[in-house]
């Protein structure tokens, strides 16, 4: 016990005092719409997991084929002798399915932010990013010597002020998340582009939560909005809806071929194993060819948010399968997870700083291998619990 790291444990007794230490769920089963928790099986809300993918067969026999084949480690980073053809190909795949010319993997969704927002912007530049962009973007701008403007989340006409004010810049750069994670909601990527495209400025939106999830097939909020091709740097991850592991940045070769010498997280990081790479194309084929995946998710999310409605909840802005039960108080977000524990359902309270001190929550994700049996013993627990509480 070093009296050195005092601070530390000072640090976290004022966390526990205030409410904003948060344990940590451990899962004793594999991941799915049903997970053991604390020794009790759990109807599961608080995954990423969107399209159920996480354990769909084709990406676990992907990945044991891939494991055959190439082995375990991959050994190296990606420009020194860790780029094996499996890595290749996953991004040619990408490419594909986003309609862009190139596609860089990075091992994380947070590596490919920090990665392409460091080398893509320097000193003389303007990063206009909206004011509820995910931390790992603003990560990502902390490591440029860039200016930082922020606007009103999801307000054009500040975006555009802003637009105005910085004409002298070097370059811009608008950034923004395709599908917020606190709210469900969207940004209006369509009216970016055209205000990036009258303004000369460049346009990075990170699809998280919006690939797999929004547009054809999955292909993101660029194909939703009908603006695919339009957006220079359109990033996502594999993690999510794809159930796999790592982040992309699809766009012109150009750009690739610059991030491939500049992008320090992905220069400076071993590349991921082949069977996860494996896996993510089975994943990128699997969501294209199996269409059923995307419409339970969908069919899912709103008979869950009708719901929800029905029983007089506030579900606030969401317009994805993404919907937060807003109840206001943190301490009432955090009992109201407890007691739905109890009832059998996991759902992660989610308070102030991630959102509002007056507007905490608990975050509900529905997944596409969520069963309607499973809902409805959702909304009961949610009605029973929800009634107590507030
Ligand atoms: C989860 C998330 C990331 C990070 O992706 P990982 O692949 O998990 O590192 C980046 N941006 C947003 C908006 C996210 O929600």
């Amino acid at each position: 016990m070093s009296k050195r790291l005092d601070f530390l444990r000072e640090e976290i007794s004022g966390m526990k005092k205030s409410g904003l230490y948060n344990e940590i769920s451990v899962l004793e089963s594999k991941q799915g719409p049903r997970v053991r928790i604390k020794g009790k099986e759990v109807i599961n809300l608080a995954s990423n997991n969107y399209l159920g993918f996480a354990n769909h067969p084709n990406l676990v026999s992907a990945a044991r084929r891939a494991l055959d084949e190439w082995g375990y480690g991959s050994g190296a980073v990606r420009q020194i002798c860790g780029t094996m053809e499996i890595h290749e190909q996953l991004e040619r795949e990408i490419s594909k399915f986003k309609d862009e010319e190139a596609c860089q993997v990075f091992v994380s969704g947070i590596a490919a932010n920090m990665g392409t927002i460091q080398a893509l912007m320097g000193e003389g530049d303007v990063i206009l990013s909206d004011e509820l962009n995910h931390g790992s973007i603003i990560d990502g701008i902390r490591l440029t010597k860039a200016e930082k403007k922020v606007y009103k989340h999801l307000d054009m006409a500040d975006l555009e002020k802003i637009l105005r004010e910085t004409k002298s810049a070097r370059r811009r750069l608008i950034v923004t998340d395709g599908v917020f994670s606190m709210d469900g909601d969207y940004c209006p990527l369509d009216s970016i582009v055209e205000l990036a495209e009258k303004h000369d400025a460049l346009v990075m939106v990170d699809d998280a939560h919006g690939d797999g999830v929004l547009g054809k097939d999955g292909r993101g909020t660029a194909d939703h909005f009908g603006v695919a091709g339009r957006v220079d740097v359109d990033m996502g991850t594999l993690s999510k809806a794809f159930g796999s592991l790592g982040g992309f940045v699809a766009g012109d070769s150009v750009l690739i071929d610059f991030l491939h010498q500049r992008a320090r997280s992905w220069l400076f990081t071993t590349s991921h194993p082949p069977s996860v790479a494996a896996a993510s194309i089975a994943a990128i084929q699997t969501v294209q060819k199996e269409k059923h995946h995307l419409k339970n998710l969908w069919d899912n999310a709103k008979f869950l948010k009708n719901g929800f409605d029905g029983l007089g909840f506030n579900t606030g802005q969401s317009k994805t399968p993404i919907t937060p039960v807003i109840v206001g108080e943190s301490a009432v977000a955090q009992e109201l997870s407890r007691e739905l524990f109890k009832e059998g359902v996991f759902a992660k309270p989610i308070v102030y700083p991630l959102v509002a001190k007056d507007k905490a929550r608990i975050r509900t994700i529905v997944t596409a291998a969520h069963k309607k049996e499973d809902l409805d013993k959702v909304l009961s627990a949610f009605e029973k619990c929800g009634r107590k509480e507030t």
